[in-house]
């Protein structure tokens, strides 16, 4: 960000270095003490653009940062990492039965299966292109969402062997996801992971040989060494952000939120006590007030739910919303602030200036650090801070 251009209206800056910072702490994070076994591989999951951070952008950094493996959840977004020049190992795990998987297993993606109709499919697929694909199997192990049922899982190994002999399908990885990791005491961690072990000794006793098998996510990486397998999938904590907040901060963590919102003041003025503020004068002024108004709303993917609750930071000083958030614009108390219109408004970020983190905003939204940061977006400008040129394209027009 060059000190002298004239900053937009509102924007997203991300921090490329903070990115990098995060992969080189987390990897630190899961290094075992000498007799504990090896460091697993990094998955660093881009899907939803990122996060909201950029997924070209993101993939580059994180594969400078030594990430062995990128996910994200659809073909659609696999393909477009791969025509950005992404040529890692990579993961997607999302499908709808229309779905075409050619292009995913042209560009050497791995895909995952949850059933055996997905798996003959993906042979098909891989037939008619004469290539070998390569799939993970995924089990459910208790989220109840994606995967094979513990049930269905000796089929679908099964099948899996069955299309191995055929000589278009290799099983490269079985994985599986946790529902509750961010509550490391809540006992279905326990017994996930029980069930994956078993879930895996089947799949191995039936001749699947994969190279790598994965359950962790952020919290479960940082929170459950048991859990790290061969491959940690790591998402928030990437981006900075803690994945468990009701156990440990981002700060004790030692990563650095890769995100910052800004914008810049439209006006400032005074209000007089009994006036209300914005729609449904959900806010009415006690005393006499000095407001300002930031031009940004829900419309830039600001939550509504954060009217009356938020709080953002002009001149190092907390602010708080008052009133609804519109469309466009909200309204900020600046009483005693010395703010001018045309003065930086930082909603969140790293919280090095004194502002509020993604995970403030959260909290005062009633929701999860994930969603603000991947909503928030809109008509904001997006920039990059510590691009560093290499290898593939940028891909991407904002
Ligand atoms: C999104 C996602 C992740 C990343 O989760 P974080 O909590 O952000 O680390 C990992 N695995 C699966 C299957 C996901 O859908």
């Amino acid at each position: 960000m060059s000190e002298t251009r004239t900053p937009p209206r509102v924007e997203i800056v991300v921090d490329l270095d903070a990115l990098r910072h995060n992969l080189r702490q987390l990897r630190e994070l899961m290094t075992p003490l000498p007799g504990e076994g090896g460091v697993p591989a990094l998955m660093v999951v881009v899907k939803a653009d990122g996060y909201g951070h950029g997924m070209h952008r993101v993939a580059r950094a994180a594969r400078q940062a030594g990430a062995e493996w990128l996910a994200v959840a659809t073909l659609d977004e696999a393909v477009a990492l791969r025509d950005g020049g992404d040529e890692g190992q990579l993961l997607c795990w999302l499908t709808v039965p229309a779905d075409d998987f050619g292009p995913t297993l042209q560009r050497g993606v791995q895909v995952s299966a949850y059933d055996v109709e997905q798996l003959d499919r993906i042979a098909a697929a891989a037939h008619v292109l004469g290539v070998v694909a390569e799939v993970q199997l995924k089990v459910d192990t208790g989220l109840s969402r994606g995967g094979s049922s513990y049930d269905a899982w000796p089929g679908v190994v099964a099948r899996a062997v069955e299309l191995e002999s055929t000589g278009r399908v290799r099983v490269t990885g079985l994985w599986s996801h946790f529902a509750c990791s961010d509550e490391p005491e809540h006992p279905a961690n326990n017994t996930q992971e029980r069930v994956f072990r078993e879930a895996l000794v089947v799949a191995e006793a039936a001749g699947l040989r994969p190279e790598v098998r994965h359950l962790a996510n952020s919290a479960a990486a940082v929170l459950r060494p048991s859990s790290r397998f061969d491959v940690v999938r790591l998402g928030i904590a990437s981006y900075g952000l803690t994945p468990a907040p009701g156990v440990v901060s981002s700060a004790e963590l030692g990563l650095r939120p890769a995100m910052t919102a800004r914008a810049t003041l439209a006006l400032v003025k005074a209000i007089a006590a009994g006036e209300g503020v914005s729609y449904g004068h959900t806010f009415v002024a006690k005393q006499p007030m000095t407001v300002g108004l930031v031009p940004a709303g829900y419309g830039d993917g600001i939550p509504r739910h954060a009217s009356n609750t938020a709080e953002v930071t002009v001149r190092g000083t907390r602010c708080p919303v008052l009133g609804r958030i519109c469309m466009d614009q909200f309204v900020v108390d600046v009483t005693g602030v010395g703010a001018e219109p045309g003065d930086e408004v930082l909603l969140f970020g790293s919280g090095e200036g004194g502002e509020p983190l993604a995970q403030d905003w959260a909290e005062a939204c009633g929701t999860i650090s994930y969603e603000i940061v991947t909503r928030i977006g809109g008509r904001m400008a997006r920039s990059w801070r510590g691009e560093r040129a290499n290898g593939f394209a940028d891909g991407e027009a904002t």
